[in-house]
């Protein structure tokens, strides 16, 4: 059996009864078992999947048909599915079991999906390049000596295989866009609170966010539709009634577009990429829609003020950590501080550790104020600058990365060039608004890249519609 690239093509065998659910699951774990490449997968769901199946098939022979009957997800490690183990890649949680489902796992499985398993990322979604993982780094389906991206660099990499329809990835700051562009697939973030995060294993609290990954924006759509909406499990999920996304809004003429000038004067910047986005913007113009290039002064300090609030909030979520309450223990336990200070230091990688220190100092008593609180002000202005822009435009469009995706090792021992990676696409977590990754695949390395645009808050029908609408050559 061929893997299908969109929910569509797989529907039509299933509900005109060519294949069974049944049929479907057992080759799409065959194929992650026999063609997992690039080293997407930590473990498939055999059990479950199959037994979610079985009640798909017995369903649809009762012409029961829900929005995902049958649809086959995967789900980033870092993401809880009851009785399913889930480690954030770390050695800290190998082995761990979770006790409950996130809502984001429960709300596909009762639309019908198949969870199929797991998938590889960044330890605790920290990275840019899917090397910090327990499991090895997750190779570029385009290129094996390349990075898939990170830190859901599993994610994007399976659903550019094949290996799955669509994936959830999780997005502090470019987690799923930065993949899906390395990859050649779609990648959206939603805006901050439009998905619970109940079930999320913390990174940074005020940047998460839980979004999907998949070959097409319909498929993007629909899975967007069931995991959004208010949920009581996390008070900061919003209570805006979800629209019915995959019908999109009607399609809107003309809409107003700014690029930012400075990402695409950057001097990082890969000329094929900046022509090809250019060259993007004349078409919008042809179209009439009106395109400017618009002036966003803080390039600069987005990165550094991500890092400064994103790992405060780490090094709060991670205190939890400690061998006591969840997963690894370290042998050498003296005392119980010991116990906590081997635990840790044994459990957590590198880049874990580095995020974890930084966090802490910039919270600690003597330099609160010159780091943490100057990146909230900064925060500030950040977001009053982007609504400022959104005032005059519907949409901020720049590319989703400065270049294609990058050698396996390149940036590893260099974690300021890595932080780097992220230039374009922190902004969207910093002010909260939706973003999606486009692929793109016309660079002369015939590696992808990604076309990034960001909307008004909760105006994910807006940039669906725009994205569907703009006949992008995915
Ligand atoms: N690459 C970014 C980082 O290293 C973003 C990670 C994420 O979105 N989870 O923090």
């Amino acid at each position: 059996m061929d893997t299908f690239r969109s929910f569509k093509d797989l529907k039509d065998k299933l509900f005109s009864s060519e294949l069974t659910c049944v049929d479907i699951v057992e080759s799409y774990i065959q194929n992650i078992k026999d063609n997992d490449s690039c080293n997407a997968f930590v473990e498939t769901f055999d059990k479950s999947a199959l037994h979610q199946a079985k009640i798909v098939d017995q369903e649809i022979s009762e012409k029961k048909y829900r929005k995902l009957s049958g649809m086959i997800i995967a789900i980033k490690d870092n993401i809880c599915y009851k009785n399913h183990k889930v480690s954030a890649s770390s050695l800290i949680l190998k082995d761990f079991t979770s006790l409950y489902s996130s809502t984001a796992v429960d709300r596909l499985i009762k639309e019908g999906a198949i969870i199929i398993g797991r998938l590889n990322c960044d330890e605790f979604a920290m990275g840019s390049s899917n090397e910090n993982s327990v499991y090895g780094a997750v190779k570029n389906p385009f290129d094996k000596s390349r990075v898939a991206g990170g830190s859901s660099g599993g994610s994007a990499a399976a659903v550019a295989q094949g290996l799955c329809i669509a994936a959830l990835g999780s997005d502090t700051g470019g987690s799923i866009r930065q993949p899906a562009a390395f990859c050649g697939v779609v990648g959206f973030k939603p805006t901050y609170s439009r998905v619970s995060r109940h079930g999320l294993i913390a990174y940074a609290s005020s940047f998460d966010q839980i979004g999907p990954i998949a070959n097409n924006i319909d498929d993007v759509a629909i899975i967007l539709e069931v995991i959004s909406g208010v949920d009581k499990q996390d008070s900061t999920s919003s209570s805006r009634p979800v629209p019915d996304y995959l019908n999109y809004r009607e399609k809107k003429k003309n809409s107003r577009i700014a690029y930012i000038s400075e990402c695409i004067e950057h001097h990082g910047i890969d000329n094929e990429i900046k022509n090809s986005f250019l060259a993007e913007m004349d078409k919008f113009k042809k179209k009439g829609h009106t395109v400017d290039p618009v002036s966003f002064p803080y390039l600069e300090h987005l990165v550094p003020a991500y890092h400064v609030l994103s790992t405060a909030e780490a090094s709060s979520n991670l205190s939890r950590f400690d061998g006591v309450n969840f997963g690894y223990r370290s042998a050498k336990q003296t005392d119980l501080n010991q116990s906590y200070i081997s635990s840790r230091t044994e459990g957590f990688g590198d880049e874990v550790k580095r995020r974890i220190m930084l966090g802490t100092f910039v919270l600690s008593a003597g330099y609160h104020e010159a780091y943490f609180t100057k990146a909230q002000k900064i925060r500030r202005l950040i977001k009053s600058k982007v609504n400022e822009m959104f005032d005059s435009y519907d949409f901020i469009c720049t590319p989703t990365t400065p270049h294609t995706a990058f050698k396996l090792g390149d940036n590893k021992t260099d974690p300021t060039q890595m932080y780097l990676e992220d230039i374009f696409t922190v902004l969207a977590n910093l002010s909260g608004n939706p973003a999606i990754s486009i692929p793109v695949k016309n660079h002369s390395s015939k590696l992808p890249f990604g076309f990034q645009i960001m909307a008004r808050n909760f105006d994910e029908e807006g940039l669906l519609s725009f994205s569907k609408n703009n006949n992008f050559k995915i």
